[in-house]
């Protein structure tokens, strides 16, 4: 069963837009114009600036104060593989830096070129982008490198005075995660079966009810479910439950007009298969009650590689939709008593 797959990789990729606050709009402002900030609250100065004390929960307020470019690293790890997701393509180290001016270290990047030249106590500095491409962003600061000249920076501790109303009060941002989910047993049964152009379910010894597709344990009686249990059951079925879905734009989305997806309840089977494409009904005629039968994909056009442990019970590539039968709508009352 050469289609069947064993390992699923997702990647999770969206960007959003966050709105930043006043503290935080103030120190993006003005990180844009080069001036990294810290906030003076409780005796001390805290850089990146917070919105409340950590130590008393109070509002840190708004005595701005100039911190950096210099700073002196404190602790630090080194990355020696970056991977597309770290924001510098060649070995670097996370460091906790505390900025001249400030008394709290704050987490970025020192490019030092090789493990063997960081050290706790090295002065670096912020590198920054061109100031065109600055956005208020804290990879406006490529990195920071070793500094040339370790002397103090010149006007850390001194008040900032901040605009009226800040440049900037929103960031956009980027989620990109992947990660790995092996095929549970049950899913490798399901798609070997589909592959083999059946349709299989559970039938739970104790209350009788079959679910499909198989889920490895009766969801009602919580007992577990193994190989013993399998049964197969018609493509043939009625159409329990929709959704139309009216497409919005977003990256990945391929479909513009509105399109339904159904549950349907197969012919002896208790729990419904969900998310199902019905190919002869437009979608303003879409009810429940409709009989509909299985539309295979052919056999060598057959892949069971979008079946995975989140999609139980659907027909990935291999079920292409369902057809309707022509019989007359099942009247409600015959499956109310039905499992998801
Ligand atoms: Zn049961």
């Amino acid at each position: 069963m050469a289609d069947t797959v064993q390992e699923f990789v997702f990647n999770l990729t969206f960007p959003f837009t966050r709105t930043l606050g006043t503290t935080l709009s103030t120190f993006s402002s003005a990180l844009a114009q080069g001036q990294i900030i810290g906030v003076r609250t409780g005796g001390r100065v805290i850089a990146p600036p917070l919105e409340y004390d950590p130590d008393t929960a109070a509002d840190s307020g708004n005595d701005w104060v100039r911190v950096g470019p210099k700073g002196t690293v404190s602790t630090w790890t080194w990355v020696p593989e970056p991977t597309n997701l770290h924001p510098l393509d060649h070995a670097f180290g996370f460091a906790f830096i505390t900025l001249d001016g400030a008394d709290t270290p704050m987490l970025h990047l020192v490019d030092a070129g090789s493990e063997s030249a960081m050290a706790a106590g090295m002065r670096v500095e912020a590198k920054f982008k061109a100031p065109a491409d600055c956005v208020g962003r804290i990879d406006d600061i490529i990195a920071f490198v070793p500094a040339a000249d370790p002397s103090p920076s010149e006007g850390a501790g001194e008040p900032f005075v901040a605009p009226e109303e800040n440049d900037i009060t929103e960031m956009d941002a980027f989620c990109d995660l992947q990660y790995v989910d092996n095929a549970s047993p049950t899913t490798i049964m399901w798609a070997k079966a589909l592959m083999e152009g059946r349709i299989i379910g559970q039938k739970c010894p104790q209350c009788d009810r079959t679910i499909v597709g198989p889920r490895g344990m009766c969801s009602v009686c919580a007992i577990e479910l193994d190989e013993s249990h399998i049964v197969e059951v018609p493509g043939r079925g009625v159409v329990s439950n929709f959704t139309i879905v009216t497409p919005t734009p977003y990256p990945g989305q391929t479909e513009t007009e509105p399109f339904a997806r159904c549950s349907i309840l197969l012919d002896g089977a208790d729990a419904v298969i969900a998310q199902q494409e019905i190919l002869d009904v437009p979608v303003s005629e879409i009810r429940v009650g409709i009989h509909v039968e299985v539309v295979w994909a052919p056999e060598n056009e057959r892949s069971a590689a979008d079946i995975d442990n989140r999609s139980r019970g659907s027909g990935g590539d291999i079920i292409v939709g369902w057809r309707t039968t022509g019989e007359p709508d099942e009247p409600a009352a015959r499956y109310l008593d039905r499992m998801m």
